[in-house]
């Protein structure tokens, strides 16, 4: 079976101005084990306007920390007032951007069409996209869940080829845990995160899909993490609220002490 190494990303949605951006993630150092770093993927996605800001921390202060994106436009350039590229954030050293969040997909109508464009122009630039994908609790309570979040991964990932599968990570982020407080249980966390590498499977190969991380989010905290990880299709974490915490997000983080 293959190793996967764990991937924990912390998604700041529109909160921390660049100073406050700053103070997160020194705190956020300060915090952390230097084993922490070994063998794991940590990464900070701060609002655009700090992503400048907190590259040149990360190179000052040699922090093995990586930077992410939390969304993009899929051209290049252009006339797109108010839009950033995929290209733009490769100059700001972005390694992961994150895809088709549901807020993205819920509040500026994002479809899966969109999040495709996106994720292609994310690999374009040699960028990891973090693809979102996840049900509603209607969706859920019609027993429908898996069909959803399948079909959002179909629709997120037609045409794009994955030459290095550490390259493509997945998030299962379940609309109704997000910001509320209620996680997934490991099981159904675990049971659609195993859905999701089946369908990988099907879309590429098995040791595609063996290969790929996969994410879960909605509510990941300090006391449930571990738990979560124990889990064999769950690699990482997507952490909104919690990742505003440096406590909070040093102790997810921190999960194999
Ligand atoms: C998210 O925004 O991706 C998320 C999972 O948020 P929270 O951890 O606050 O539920």
């Amino acid at each position: 079976m293959t190793e996967r190494r764990p991937i924990i990303a912390g998604n700041w949605k529109m909160h921390k101005d660049h100073l406050e951006a700053i103070q997160l993630v020194q705190r956020l150092a300060y915090h952390l084990d230097e084993s922490d770093y070994e063998g794991q993927d940590i990464v900070v996605a701060p609002p655009f306007v700090a992503l400048r800001s907190i590259q040149t921390l990360i190179d000052s202060d040699r922090l093995p920390l990586a930077l992410g994106a939390q969304n993009c436009h899929w051209e290049a350039e252009g006339a797109f007032t108010g839009e950033v590229s995929a290209a733009m954030l490769a100059r700001l050293d972005v390694a992961y951007v994150i895809c088709g969040h549901s807020e993205r997909r819920a509040l500026f109508g994002e479809t899966d069409e969109i999040v495709n464009r996106k994720v292609k122009a994310v690999q374009k630039q040699h960028l990891r996209p973090i693809v979102c994908v996840g049900e509603t609790l209607e969706e859920r309570q019609a027993g429908r869940a898996e069909e959803v979040v399948v079909g959002q991964l179909r629709g997120s990932l037609a045409g794009v080829k994955v030459v290095d599968p550490e390259e493509l990570v997945l998030a299962y982020e379940p609309v109704w845990a997000i910001g509320t407080g209620e996680t997934a249980t490991k099981e159904d966390a675990q049971e659609l995160c195993a859905a999701i590498r089946a369908e990988l499977a099907e879309l590429y190969d098995d040791a595609t899909a063996e290969a790929v991380r996969i994410q879960y989010g909605g509510s990941v905290k300090p006391g449930n993490i571990r738990e979560l990880m124990g889990e064999p299709d769950i690699d990482g974490a997507l952490v909104g609220g919690a990742s505003l915490n440096s406590d909070d997000f040093a102790l997810i983080v921190g999960w194999r002490r």
